[in-house]
């Protein structure tokens, strides 16, 4: 199926995954909102993992800012035994369905925090739970954290390098964990009045099998859309990606996953267009309309 789009829209700098000190971004709320105002921003979306409790604070920032924030939220699941993750975006933060599922997986990772701890101190490196929650606000805990906490102490250099040492399957503190599964995972979203978008399906190394009966699956479960241009995809995956949408009929998104300055795959603002064949999620957003108006 081919779409016929309003030329104005794709001129909207639209960028609708971000992350705060309330998981594992280096900015508060406001300082986030702030600095994508000064890139040109002009719709952004708050996306801390498993939480929402940035959105009230970064919502005040954007009115003061002039830009537009969309609440959100990005979900930890565990899907065949696999991680992913989804966004729930335009959700209503407030909505009980929505806070007591992300509660319980937020609670969760204390639990998976110990283990990592546990693991890591078999290798020789005592303290990591106290030093990676230095590195954490009063929202989540995850492996960012501890990479903040190895860097500090000098078992690696930079994140790629801590990442790849001792977080990924396979290495000394990486440890398997059971997050939400996609059925719920979506229930919450929708429950919450949000729209469920798959995050940077290209970095999850499916295979074409496995990542069409994930497609499929979520579109049937009411999945609305796939983050076609992420910052941490590579260009040339935008078009396949594009195709995928169109293939299961789901919107194409777009962010940065920006995370702050040094900790990102892409600076703020510099997102390119949706590919031109991409309905955009947020084709019939009033939000985003009044910015091209
Ligand atoms: P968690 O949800 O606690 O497992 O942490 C996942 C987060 O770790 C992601 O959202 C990224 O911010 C970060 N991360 C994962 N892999 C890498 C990597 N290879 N390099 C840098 N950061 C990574
Ligand atoms: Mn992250
Ligand atoms: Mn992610
Ligand atoms: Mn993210």
């Amino acid at each position: 199926m081919i779409w016929v789009f309003p030329l104005l829209l794709p001129m909207i700098k639209v960028d609708l995954h971000s992350h705060s000190t309330i998981s594992d971004g280096l900015m508060t709320p406001s300082e986030l909102v702030s600095h994508a105002a000064s890139q040109g921003v002009q719709v952004l979306a708050l996306t801390d993992h498993d939480d929402v409790a940035g959105i009230e604070e970064a919502r005040a920032a954007a009115a003061h800012n002039g830009i537009t924030l969309i609440a959100g939220t990005e979900i930890s699941v565990t899907w065949r035994n696999r991680t992913l993750h989804i966004l729930g975006l335009r959700i209503d933060p407030q909505h009980p369905i929505l806070q007591q599922g992300l509660t319980r997986v937020r609670e969760s990772r204390f639990g998976r925090a110990q283990s990592i701890a546990q693991e890591l101190e078999k290798i020789g490196i005592q303290g990591s739970l106290e030093g990676a929650r230095q590195f954490a606000s009063e929202g989540i805990i995850g492996r960012t954290h501890f990479a903040r906490f190895l860097i500090a102490q000098g078992h690696a250099k930079d994140m790629k390098t801590v990442f790849k040492r001792y977080l990924v399957k396979g290495k000394p503190g990486y440890v398997p964990h059971l997050w939400a599964s996609l059925e719920e995972t979506l229930s919450w979203i929708l429950a919450a009045g949000g729209l469920p978008v798959i995050a940077h399906p290209g970095r999850y190394d499916l295979g074409r099998t496995l990542l069409n009966d994930l497609l499929s699956e979520f579109k049937s479960g009411g999945g609305a859309g796939l983050e076609v241009v992420s910052g941490s995809h590579h260009p040339e995956q935008y078009g396949q990606l594009a195709e995928l949408a169109q293939k299961y009929d789901l919107l194409a998104s777009r962010g940065s996953d920006y995370h702050g300055p040094g900790h990102s795959y892409m600076s703020m603002g510099r997102l390119p267009d949706l590919p031109s064949q991409c309905r955009p999620l947020w084709h019939d957003w009033e939000e985003v309309r009044e910015h091209a108006a």
